[in-house]
């Protein structure tokens, strides 16, 4: 909690317990999750205390933002770059931490420099996977 001393917003109760939810969080919670979460120890809570929490964390770069779930903005506390696979069924979204050696031609990537890429993998997780085999 000492590395978040610098959020630029005042340490209340209710923000620690945010940040208590996200340090290590391998969920990639939305802001309505983390909402839900918090405010059974913080009942009078308001999702506008989530917003500008997340907002300030993102800035400070302590949270990143993903968009790769079209309902919602989800939240990764794993700052360093990796990869994700998200479940078209659930939407469940599992870190890939792995280099893929991908070269773009230089004839695509014109007078970039390439500094990191971002790969979203979709595909079915195991809940969704068998229950639609019980399904059948
Ligand atoms: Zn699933
Ligand atoms: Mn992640």
């Amino acid at each position: 909690m000492q590395k978040f001393k610098n959020i630029g917003l005042k340490l209340t109760p209710q923000r620690l317990a945010i940040l208590g939810f996200l340090e290590g969080n391998p969920d990639h919670p939305s802001a309505e999750d983390i909402y839900k979460a918090v405010s059974v120890q913080f009942p009078t809570m308001s999702l506008a205390t989530v917003y500008n929490t997340l907002d300030a964390l993102r800035e400070k770069g302590y949270i990143i933002e993903l968009t790769i779930d079209p309902a919602k903005k989800r939240f990764d506390p794993f700052t360093k770059m990796h990869h994700h696979l998200i479940c078209t069924s659930c939407k469940r979204v599992k870190d890939i931490h792995a280099d893929f050696m991908l070269d773009i031609p230089e004839q695509v990537r014109g007078d970039f420099r390439i500094t990191g890429n971002h790969i979203e993998f979709y595909g079915v997780c195991p809940v969704c996977g068998n229950g639609h085999e019980r399904r059948i």
